[in-house]
């Protein structure tokens, strides 16, 4: 879509440098902004705070806002008694959707772009600041104290945009503040675990002269989406058998649709002199286990609760988010000695499947296939190969494998892959040949040219 790319390289406000530079940030340090725990947020001073303010923080702190109108919801504000405010903030994101591609280790982050809208109603207004923050709140429901805001709670500024130097007047109409910002893709993207969430937000607030604040806030949904390599190959030995699978995955899952699993057991016959045991399959089942982690820290006043500061207390949980047994698709051929079998797994999305992430605050989200067999013992004289016995042996053949659940990258492409070629990037024209032409004159070439003696 080139006609979009175009609100990728507008000039950036004042307080964000051009990305190219950002780009080169990145590469000359390989410290990347720190990322939960660290607080830069100004908290707002508690002084003087009526009820419906500190109700409106609660909210706020909690990520339950959502818009900032709803914030105006509080019990006590009835909505008749709002007069018409003078200004109202909106916004327009003109960016593509946030996708982060590939590992937080090699992705090269999203923009963000878009207009901050002032809606003026009056003949007039000062504008004293306009100031926004990209923000990163971590929420758990297990605080390590109940009802603390600040352990249920943390806040983490990841850039701040500042639209104006001084106070500026504005006529009744719209006033557009443009914005835009490279987002770096070591960062998380948003996960909304059962225990512990990740959100980002936009949260602008103006401030007119006569104190009021105008304030918009926007949740920003940011996806990972690791682009697939080759297929994966795995083999797992049960001992004390002979037995061996060798399984064959793809390279990463998606939270909806199907993916094949490919698997070969082999070493299932035994020939002796005049007999042979083999193992038969009787049962297959796979589940996908989701593995959730995250770290519950304690405020500064409750820190002795977990034994001091910058102490937490670990959730560590593990669910199934999809079963099935494998009734049947398996091919057995003793003379080989060798299962195949094939099947397509699947995550069940009632489970609300969450992709892979991982985060310094402590969080990560993990998943495992999980293969579980049942084979019994056979016993059949060599003479008689068809006429086999169970021998009462059986066993649980029971494996794992890690599989990377990540978004579906789509007809998404990195930002950097987009922009147009640079001039490095084109190659000389026309091509030269390799090696110089040392002899004389080229156009005297055919004078030179004689047989031999
Ligand atoms: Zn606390």
């Amino acid at each position: 879509m080139p006609g979009r790319l175009l609100s990728l390289v507008r000039p950036a406000p004042a307080s964000s440098p051009p990305l190219d530079q950002l780009k080169g940030q990145k590469k000359h340090s390989d410290i990347p902004p720190l990322f939960p725990p660290v607080y830069s947020v100004e908290r707002p001073s508690q002084k003087n705070k009526s009820q419906e303010s500190l109700v409106m923080e609660a909210f706020k702190r909690h990520g339950l806002g959502g818009r900032q109108n709803s914030f105006k919801k509080s019990p006590k504000a009835s909505p008749k008694a709002e007069p018409q405010p003078a200004a109202i903030l909106n916004m327009v994101v003109e960016s593509p959707p946030l996708v982060f591609f590939n590992s937080p280790q090699t992705s090269t982050g999203a923009i963000i772009s878009g207009l901050l809208n002032l809606e003026v109603h009056e003949p007039n207004v000062t504008l004293e600041k306009m100031e926004m923050r990209l923000l990163a709140v971590v929420t758990t429901k297990k605080p390590v104290h109940q009802h603390c805001p600040d352990c249920t709670s943390q806040t983490t500024e990841i850039h701040k945009w500042e639209f104006l130097r001084g106070a500026v007047q504005l006529h009744f109409g719209q006033h557009s503040f443009p914005f835009s910002h490279l987002i770096p893709g070591h960062l998380p993207a948003t996960t909304h675990g059962q225990i512990t969430t990740l959100d980002y937000y936009l949260d602008a607030v103006g401030t007119l002269s006569n104190g009021k604040k105008l304030e918009y806030k926007r949740a920003l949904d940011i996806k990972r989406s690791i682009v697939p390599g080759p297929d994966k190959h795995s083999i797992r030995i049960f001992p004390p058998t002979n037995l061996t699978a060798s399984v064959k995955l793809p390279p990463v899952v998606h939270p909806i649709g199907d993916f094949g699993v490919e698997m070969r057991l082999s070493g299932v016959t035994q020939t002796k002199d005049d007999s042979q045991s083999r193992w038969r399959l009787r049962k297959l089942n796979w589940r996908i286990e989701e593995t959730q982690k995250s770290i519950s820290p304690a405020c500064p006043k409750h820190a002795n609760k977990v034994g001091g500061e910058g102490k937490g207390i670990l959730h560590d949980d593990t669910r199934t988010i999809a079963s099935e047994e494998v009734k049947t698709g398996w091919k057995t051929d003793f003379t080989e000695g060798n299962i195949d079998c094939e099947f397509r797994a699947r995550c069940n999305i009632a489970h609300n499947p969450l992709c892979d992430m991982d985060s310094q605050s402590g969080m990560s989200v993990r998943h495992n296939l999980v293969i579980e067999m049942v084979v019994a013992e056979e016993w059949a004289p060599l003479k008689k190969l068809s006429q086999a016995t169970p021998t009462g042996a059986a066993r649980v053949l029971r494996t794992q494998f890690h599989l990377v659940l990540t978004e579906r990258s789509g007809m998404g492409i990195s930002w950097d892959e987009e922009q147009p070629p640079l001039y490095e990037d084109v190659p000389a024209s026309p091509p030269t040949y390799i090696g110089d032409y040392d002899g004389p004159p080229l156009h005297d070439e055919h004078d030179e040219l004689h047989l031999g003696p």
